[in-house]
């Protein structure tokens, strides 16, 4: 109904207006500026979320990023290569763990700036799907600026089908079927800019080294059944390139994934490869990754 669809559409503005780094008045906002900010329940389960993911990717998504996703110009657009004397300030700043909590009041130390941009979308799709949900719905999809996330199957009973672009061209890499699904994919072609030197840099970042991740990565899809896990798991298994994010899957088994590397690999967990149909065979050469 269209009233339902306003309320789904509520969900975004109203966490947008607490978490967003471009809202002047947002939470989020007044915490980086002020280094103190009391936060809603939203803005606190979000950020208790966020910080799990931090500490259990070991640091690959770290939300206190931020300081150098704007330096670069990630959030204005006013994209540049920084120097190595500011890249090394800003990292100093750099480190999720000195974030402090005390009831409904977090503090920053001074310089350090957070951003859920990582995560957020995937948070909001978990709370549209919530309500949906709680309304009756059975049956829907959505999609979040590329992050997809489906309740149930279609109404016929058949599975979604969501396409994988392909990150170095055109068109698509694969359809995969799906139900009661996030599929959401962090890739490099999403925003990114190139400098004289005809260099790519891209918008996401290693916070160890404070420059773009470039680990062979193009792309990291991720499918599971919460889409600020699998939002976070994007970004933070792009970051950690492809051995640890084989690494990371073994060890976890509670998401799969699709990894497209720069040498035009596509690797796929196995429980996930028949429900994957490839668009571009000639193209990419596709490998399953294994339990083991
Ligand atoms: P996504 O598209 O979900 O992979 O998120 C990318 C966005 O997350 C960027 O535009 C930044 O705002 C932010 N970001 C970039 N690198 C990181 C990182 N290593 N950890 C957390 N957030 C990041
Ligand atoms: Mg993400």
């Amino acid at each position: 109904s269209d009233e339902l669809l306003q309320a789904a559409e509520d969900t975004v503005t109203s966490l947008e207006e607490l978490i967003s780094v471009s809202i002047d008045t947002s939470e989020v906002c007044r915490l980086n500026r002020d280094g103190e900010c009391r936060i809603s329940y939203d803005t606190a389960l979000l950020l208790g979320k966020a910080l799990a993911l931090c500490e259990e990717t070991g640091g690959a998504l770290d939300i206190s990023v931020y300081p150098l996703v704007r330096e670069w110009g990630f959030t204005t657009g006013n994209y540049h290569v920084p120097s190595e004397e500011v890249i090394e300030a800003l990292l100093e700043h750099v480190n999720y763990k000195a974030l402090a909590t005390d009831s409904d009041i977090v503090t920053l130390p001074p310089e350090m700036a957070i951003d859920f941009g990582g995560i957020a979308k995937g948070f909001t799709g978990d709370r549209i799907l919530q309500l949906l949900q709680e309304e009756g719905v059975t049956s829907a999809i959505l999609s979040l600026g590329g992050n997809i996330q489906t309740l149930g199957t279609k109404p016929d009973g058949s599975l979604w089908r969501v396409a994988v672009q392909d990150p170095l061209g055109d068109g698509y890499a694969g359809i995969l079927s799906v139900a009661d699904s996030a599929v959401i994919t962090s890739g490099g072609y999403e925003r990114y800019f190139e400098d004289e030197d005809g260099h790519i840099w891209w918008h996401i970042i290693d916070p160890k080294t404070g420059y773009p991740a470039e680990n062979g990565l193009v792309s990291v899809t991720v499918v599971g059944e919460e889409g600020a896990r699998c939002d976070a798991l994007s970004t933070a298994l792009f970051v950690m390139g492809e051995e640890e994010a084989i690494r990371f899957w073994r060890e976890h088994r509670d998401f799969e994934m699709v990894l497209i590397t720069d040498d035009q690999r596509l690797l796929i967990t196995s429980p996930l490869a028949d429900r994957f149909a490839a668009s571009r065979p000639d193209k990419y050469h596709m490998q399953v990754i294994s339990a083991e």
